[in-house]
């Protein structure tokens, strides 16, 4: 079951038109939602709206944390090794 994006009415998910309202509801169109809503999800200010909605704020904000903390040291991790490349190869020319 899906909700009209005019009216809000519920309406069947085949229908290609409101039965309430008779505006067109294409799938396309709510694809395209719950994809913007799953990017916002993604998002840092989406993060930050799901961390003020948690209703334990200090656990949600300490997954949040968690989260950053892994994507940051695989960030870390990546950086190094090109440093590391980068002087191999430097050593591997003097040489
Ligand atoms: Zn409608």
């Amino acid at each position: 079951m899906s909700y009209c994006s005019n009216c809000k009415q519920p309406i069947s998910n085949e229908a290609d038109r409101c039965p309430h309202c008779n505006s067109l509801n294409s799938k396309i169109d709510g694809i395209l939602a719950k994809e913007a809503a799953e990017a916002e999800k993604n998002s840092f200010k989406g993060q930050m709206k799901t961390v003020f909605q948690a209703d334990d704020k200090k656990q949600a904000l300490l997954l949040q944390l968690k989260r950053a903390q892994q994507a940051l040291t695989k960030e870390v991790l990546f950086t190094f090794f090109i440093v590391f490349v980068f002087i191999f190869a430097m050593t591997l020319t003097v040489i």
